[in-house]
């Protein structure tokens, strides 16, 4: 057994392991353009939301699984949702980066409003925080919210945003005082149906996801909408992403072990030179080196979310588990797509899709960049 997992947290594993390979034609997209993919995830919501999972993202007041929201099973569930369907991964972690803020932060009214919801997949969630001229400098973006009556207007273009167009919610990050940068940011929730929000672009990207422009204009917003109080909206946006990171780092476990169940059926499988791949000395070798960066990124993932579940977690480590997780499951499905050949990099082959698929982990809720120098300057503190 895991040394940070228990017995329970083994029988969820093996709870999602089966539901995921028995539902996995559903999260199978044959055409990847925008609208197909988001029409896929639309319908993933409902399901993932039926089967439980998503009951996991919110407290149990309030529809949740727990009492609290454990960041273990947040993290088992993804790993195994990526193992079988990257796409399952993408409409789960999407809903915890929009339920998140309200979980953390919202007060119970917003709470009983929004996440029984949420948590039951009737809904689905986006978190909008990226803008064209703000990706990792977040303390820069230029959406503005005015208030005016009591009530605010906000202006503004949201880029990358997850679930663009097929969200029923958005927390959007705008600033309301300009002038104090970071510490003039605000999180608001933004009804989809809202005058003056428009989805100006879906995205394709190399792997299923969806994904696009969000454009607000004098977008009303009644004062109900804030989340906390107005500057918070940095604090609720750091602390969702520091949070959740180590769930990043477990969806890049999910698929490197994928990778790795594929590269050794397929060493075994494939011959060459009369011998199968999987005697050759230099296959053995990348698959000994494929199996100690798995295991090694999992002891991290699930050492930061047990540190987290007994409150004694730290943007370190959250920082490192996300960091090297991400970074092995690329030179893992490398090495898969290596042992593989020519087949390897045919668009249909799972192994090309897992290399695709874990891409954009090294990317979003913070570059690996940004995760070293979050690193340096706790160490450096
Ligand atoms: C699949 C996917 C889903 C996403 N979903 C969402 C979402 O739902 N909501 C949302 O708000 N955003 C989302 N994003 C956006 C994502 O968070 C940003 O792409 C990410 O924060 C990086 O910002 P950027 O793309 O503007 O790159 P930039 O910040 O412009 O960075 C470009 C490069 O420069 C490097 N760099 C930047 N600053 C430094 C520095 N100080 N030192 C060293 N290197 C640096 C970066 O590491 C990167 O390699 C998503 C992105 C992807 C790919």
């Amino acid at each position: 057994m895991h040394p940070h997992l228990d017995a329970e947290h083994e029988k969820l594993r093996e709870r999602v392991r089966a539901w995921a390979e028995e539902n996995a034609a559903a999260a199978a997209v044959k055409d990847d353009g925008v609208e197909a993919v988001a029409a896929a995830a639309k319908a993933l919501a409902p399901l993932l939301g039926r089967a439980g999972w998503l009951k996991h993202l919110a407290p149990r007041p309030f529809g949740g699984a727990g009492e609290t929201i454990s960041l273990r099973e947040l993290c088992l569930l993804r790993e195994e949702l990526a193992r079988v369907a990257p796409l399952f991964d993408s409409v789960l972690s999407v809903q915890a980066l929009g339920m998140y803020p309200i979980a953390l932060a919202g007060s119970d009214e917003q709470k009983q409003d929004f996440l029984p919801a949420l948590a039951d997949g009737e809904k689905i969630a986006a978190f909008a925080l990226t803008e064209p001229n703000a990706g990792s400098d977040v303390a820069s973006l230029q959406t503005r919210a005015t208030k005016r009556n009591g009530d605010y207007r906000l202006t503004g273009i949201k880029s990358f945003i997850s679930n663009a167009g097929i969200a029923d919610v958005y927390i959007v990050f705008a600033s309301t005082e300009p002038a104090a940068k970071g510490k003039g940011l605000s999180a608001f929730i933004v009804d989809a149906r809202s005058p003056g929000l428009d989805v100006r672009e879906k995205t394709r990207l190399i792997a299923p996801h969806p994904i696009g422009v969000l454009a607000l204009e004098d977008c009303f917003v009644p004062g109900a909408g804030l989340i906390g109080r107005e500057g918070d909206g940095m604090k609720i946006a750091l602390a969702t992403l520091d949070a959740l990171r180590p769930t990043v780092g477990a969806a890049a476990v999910g698929l490197a072990r994928r990778a790795l169940e594929e590269a050794l059926d397929y060493s075994r499988s494939r011959r060459q030179f009369g011998r199968a791949l999987a005697d050759f000395q230099g296959i053995q070798f990348k698959l000994a080196e494929m199996a100690t960066d798995l295991e090694a990124a999992s002891l991290l993932v699930y050492q930061s979310a047990w540190m987290h579940d007994r409150g004694v977690g730290s943007k370190r480590c959250a920082a490192m588990a996300k960091l090297f997780a991400t970074e092995a499951a690329q030179r893992i499905a490398d090495q898969a797509l290596q042992i593989h050949g020519g087949l390897g990099v045919v668009t249909t082959s799972a192994v090309a899709q897992l290399y695709n698929a874990v891409r954009a982990l090294r990317i979003y809720e913070g570059t690996s960049e940004i995760q070293k120098l979050v690193i340096a300057r706790e160490l450096l503190k």
